[in-house]
């Protein structure tokens, strides 16, 4: 494993770092405040943490929104006494706090789910405007992490972020962070905080962490086939996820790069992309592959929607990003498959959830990372994916499930 030196602290911390977000596959089931049991394996992803710590990494990042994710970290790393081996970064719900005490409320939660005294590095959750931070202001936050540094509760402090460039440029030097957390990938280097963001957070000297490098997985197993094949035809042996991650370690400016892991194969591969990476290291040659990558994949996806599952649920039961992704497929891959995909997604896999249903009440929208016109954009899903045909599937799920409800109530 490399290591890059946090140069706030000195730590020394793994370029890769594992994010604890997707422990499960179905996500809409890994994140969601209500859920009370993990729905993820939990034996493997309790020996993929060890060998993960194993193998070298030593950063893992959650939140107090990943459901059953701080509980399940906190446990395995008591378990086999690993917690004085890596440095855990966790967030507090910046948009469930609505004053003063709540800072203390859900701090001592996540110490308590954690099972430790200190969290070393801390952040505001998607703090991605200047009012949440003026709010956080009013109710004394200043002070707040003062205190808690000087207990040794809290040892950084920093913020995740989503929004646009400018206000994270007002948001670095509206404090002096420690650190701070941004989305960055090779599909769009100008996107929310971007490449100057990353820049002037570095110009500072702190470190940069960085999320969704691999876009939710797409730019690892969802790219188009003419993507991919003109990956392969730069260099056999390396993965579209391997390309997408050493992109972003080519920068200098770069500290940690955090991959959601939940199979060994995905560990084994990143860990030993890490161990190869080193900034500087992509030639004009590899760089204009890229830029021929990212046009195709920008063609070709038409909803650039990462899968977080933060806009859900939505009151009218539409799975926002399943219609998303079943569109994108639709886009990107072929018009059947996509199709087959939009019907197993949105009427057989319970309630109906189709884009058609969305009654427009923009509630989403707010809660949307990447800041997509999602009314819009499900628009467009309903005209493009809701035919006749969609129709006639409509009325055979509706007998199927039906059916299926009846027997399963005499069962
Ligand atoms: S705008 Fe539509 S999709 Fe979004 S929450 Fe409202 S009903 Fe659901
Ligand atoms: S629409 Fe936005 S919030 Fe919803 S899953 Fe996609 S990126 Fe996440």
């Amino acid at each position: 494993m490399q290591y890059r030196k946090d140069p706030r602290s000195g730590n020394q911390l793994s370029q890769l770092g594992f994010g604890c977000m997707r422990f499960s596959d179905n996500l809409a089931s890994s994140f969601g405040l209500s859920l009370k049991k993990n729905t993820f394996d939990e034996k493997k992803i309790e020996n993929l943490l060890v060998e993960a710590v194993d193998k070298g990494i030593n950063y893992f990042d959650t939140a107090y929104l990943y459901a059953g994710s701080e509980e399940f970290l906190g446990a395995t790393l008591k378990k086999y006494g690993l917690r004085d081996k890596v440095y855990i970064a966790t967030k507090l719900p910046t948009m469930f706090a609505k004053k003063a005490e709540d800072l203390d409320k859900y701090f001592d939660i996540e110490l308590e789910r954690l099972q430790t005294d200190h969290i070393d590095y801390y952040l505001f959750h998607m703090l991605s405007d200047m009012d949440s931070w003026n709010a956080l202001c009013s109710w004394g936050v200043k002070e707040w992490i003062a205190g808690k540094k000087a207990s040794g509760q809290i040892r950084q402090i920093g913020f995740s972020f989503h929004g646009a460039q400018d206000v994270f440029l007002k948001l670095l030097d509206a404090y002096d962070w420690d650190f701070v957390q941004i989305q960055y990938n090779y599909s769009d280097e100008n996107f929310q905080a971007g490449t100057t963001g990353l820049k002037a957070a570095a110009a500072k000297g702190i470190p940069v962490m960085i999320m969704e490098p691999l876009l939710g997985g797409r730019l690892a197993t969802g790219l188009p086939e003419k993507a991919v094949k003109r990956f392969a035809q730069e260099a056999k042996d390396i993965t579209p996820g391997a390309w997408g991650l050493n992109w972003v370690w080519n920068h200098p400016e770069v500290t940690v790069v955090l991959s959601g892991m939940n199979e060994e194969a995905q560990l084994e591969e990143n860990v030993r992309t890490a161990d190869a990476a080193v900034p500087g290291m992509l030639t004009d040659s590899d760089l204009a592959v890229y830029d021929d990558v990212r046009k195709i994949f920008n063609d070709s996806y038409k909803i650039h929607c990462t899968g977080c599952h933060y806009c859900m649920p939505c009151p009218a039961g539409v799975n926002i990003p399943g219609c998303f992704s079943a569109y994108n497929t639709w886009n990107a891959i072929s018009k059947s498959t996509g199709s087959m995909q939009y019907g197993m997604t949105t009427l057989l896999s319970g309630d109906p959830a189709y884009a058609g249903l969305c009654k427009k009440c923009g509630a989403c929208e707010k809660k949307c990372p990447q800041h997509l016109p999602i009314r819009e954009n499900l628009e467009e899903v309903r005209n493009a994916m809701e035919g006749t045909r969609f129709g006639a599937m409509k009325v055979a799920a509706r007998l199927f499930m039906h059916k299926g409800r009846r027997k399963k109530g005499r069962d």
